[in-house]
């Protein structure tokens, strides 16, 4: 298989460029639109080999387009990575120090929660501990809508939440900053954020929403697959896919 990147690569990479993730149906799509407009071969089969061959060419400037699940649909999405900078210094040329910050203790607030959320109140009081120069209520205000629109942050219902994207990234910096908070899910071992936990305090394994769904359909009883411990938690239903897109 040829490993050379053509026309239909590269269109593929600056749309990823612009947009910095896309859901897997939209990399689909934008895959076959990619080919089609350069006369090559479309095989659907194999976007994940279209996408290896850009990833060889990206190497030498240290990025990536890496694949991660959404926590919250369980949806497929694609990033296009920095893998030479893996702190939040990545993120410095459109953030000032104090902003910078304030989304550490956000992260903080979010990676140490139960439910991995947290609400723009914590946020807001969590201002006042800065070290750095403060920012004033309507400023933190307009710096979360920001890392919502830059896709760093999801918010629903004036919960905060870690977006996919900002997983994806910075999954090696919330590992090592966070090591006794950040648990992986007991069933795609992927690292768990927003997820339901086990009750028994022996096991308190954690598994995504998304994976709860899919573990326990079909099981007469949900029972925690670590320790057998009754699952007390509301089971998620199974969510078609195109529903839950959110970009
Ligand atoms: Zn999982
Ligand atoms: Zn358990």
């Amino acid at each position: 298989m040829s490993r050379q990147m053509g026309d239909s690569h590269r269109r593929f990479l600056q749309t990823m460029m612009s947009s910095g993730i896309v859901d897997e149906q939209d990399a689909r799509k934008l895959h076959q639109f990619c080919c089609e407009t350069h006369n090559t071969q479309h095989v659907p089969e194999q976007l994940d080999e279209f996408i290896g061959t850009i990833n060889t060419q990206l190497q030498p400037l240290f990025m990536q387009i890496r694949k991660g699940t959404s926590e919250d649909s369980g949806q497929q999405f694609y990033a296009l990575v920095n893998m030479a900078v893996t702190d939040i210094t990545r993120m410095s040329s459109d953030y000032a120090d104090n902003e910078l910050e304030l989304f550490v203790k956000t992260m903080e607030l979010i990676v140490s929660s139960e439910n991995g959320k947290a609400s723009s109140t914590d946020i807001l009081n969590s201002a006042d501990s800065m070290t750095s120069k403060k920012l004033k209520k309507s400023e933190t205000e307009h710096l979360l809508s920001r890392l919502v629109q830059d896709k760093w942050l999801d918010e629903k219902r004036g919960d905060y939440t870690l977006s996919t994207r900002c997983i994806i990234e910075m999954e090696p910096y919330i590992r090592s900053m966070y090591q006794d908070h950040v648990k992986v899910c007991h069933i795609c071992h992927n690292i768990a954020i927003q997820s339901q936990i086990c009750e028994n305090p022996v096991c308190g394994i954690k598994i995504h929403n998304p994976c709860v769904a899919r573990y326990f359909q079909g099981k007469p009883e949900p029972r925690c697959p670590a320790c057998n411990d009754f699952w007390p938690h509301e089971i998620p239903r199974i969510r078609s896919p195109r529903s839950t897109s959110r970009r």
